[in-house]
């Protein structure tokens, strides 16, 4: 088994994790960086650097296919996603290069795998060149999060997906159904909408994106409408069974009635589980480390949500 020994481990290569360890490195701290997949987390690859390329892509040609009144008219113009999601892929990996470029250039070492505690300064870290054992005097905690899944619409990567699968869809689907009014689920669901899917979403509180303004969800919800895309508040989604080429999705709205749009729903493709509010910590169950973590002077409830223990605790590590 190899061996390192640092002053700092960070674990997770996502934006949290490689700003910590260059920031380190850069203070003249041996500094190792963990990641179990490609570097820059899920914001490189999966989240915010994949979902504005291709808004913008399709931003592009909505605009184009709608500019007749203004005497622009674009004949034959058709969106290939296919061909968007594969600059898409480009653009993501000259980005996670230049995460391990900078890195490299700032003295971070970068080791590939999965890590998991031994002990309060000790990490395993399993990867694709056979098992390593890390030692560092500080290690932290950047693993992320991961979509949650909602009860009865576990991920088939298929009909039910999560933002990851929907950035990678190759053909825009007729129908989408988004779980969740955040702010994920109607960027993703416009960006749909504007590429020519019919969009419904479905949200349990009583207002989009939830936590934010009401005036400034009014701008959202006029710029939904325009773009026909229907909004079930305070309405929950509870199962969905294999339609035609699709799911067809059962609704409880606010009413106490399900509405399963049986028609609409044999033609649902994909269905996206997006709760921003849902993503939680559950990574760090992975890293066997509660026992660590409480030895640090933290607490954790069942999600591993984090709080601080009292101070006469923290006081002993
Ligand atoms: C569709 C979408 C769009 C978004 N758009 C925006 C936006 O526009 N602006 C914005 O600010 N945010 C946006 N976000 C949120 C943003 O992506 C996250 O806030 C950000 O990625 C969090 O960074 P992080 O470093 O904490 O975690 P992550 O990016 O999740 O990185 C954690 C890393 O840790 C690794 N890891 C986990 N466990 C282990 C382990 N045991 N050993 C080794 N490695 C491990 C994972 O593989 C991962 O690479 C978006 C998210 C999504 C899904």
């Amino acid at each position: 088994m190899k061996e390192f020994d640092f002053d700092v481990a960070v674990i997770g290569g996502g934006p949290g994790g490689y700003v910590c360890a260059i920031g380190c490195a850069q203070r003249g701290l041996k500094t190792a960086l963990i990641e179990v997949d490609r570097l820059g987390g899920v914001c490189l690859n999966a989240g915010c650097i994949p979902s504005k390329t291709l808004i913008h892509i399709v931003e592009t040609y909505h605009r184009a296919a709608n500019m007749q009144s203004m005497g622009i008219v674009a004949e034959g113009l058709r969106l290939d996603l296919a061909a968007a999601v594969s600059f898409k892929d480009r653009v993501v990996d000259r980005l996670t290069k230049g995460v391990a470029a900078l890195c490299k250039g700032n003295g971070v070492e970068v080791i590939r795998g999965r890590a998991r505690f031994t002990s309060p300064t000790e990490l395993e870290v399993a990867g694709s060149d056979g098992p390593a054992s890390v030692s560092a005097r500080r290690v932290v905690l950047a693993t992320g999060s991961e979509a949650l899944e909602i009860p009865g619409f576990s991920f088939d990567g298929e009909t039910v997906i999560d933002a990851a699968g929907a950035l990678s869809l190759e053909a825009v689907p007729d129908r989408l159904l988004v779980l969740g009014g955040g702010y994920i689920g109607l960027e993703l669901g416009t960006m749909f909408a504007k590429a020519g899917s019919q969009v419904t979403v479905v949200e349990l509180t009583d207002q989009l994106l939830p936590g934010t303004e009401k005036e400034l969800v009014e701008v959202v919800e006029r710029r939904l409408r325009r773009l026909k895309v229907k909004v079930h508040l305070r309405s929950r989604a509870v199962s969905w069974e294999k339609g035609q080429g699709g799911a067809a999705v059962h609704v409880e709205l606010p009413d106490g009635e399900t509405d399963v749009e049986p028609e609409q729903a044999a033609q649902i493709r994909e269905l996206l589980n997006l709760r921003i509010a849902e993503w939680t910590g559950s990574r760090l169950q992975s890293l066997s480390c509660t026992d660590m973590l409480a030895w640090r002077g933290m607490i954790v409830d069942q999600r591993i949500n984090l709080g601080i223990a009292p101070w006469k605790e923290a006081n002993n590590y």
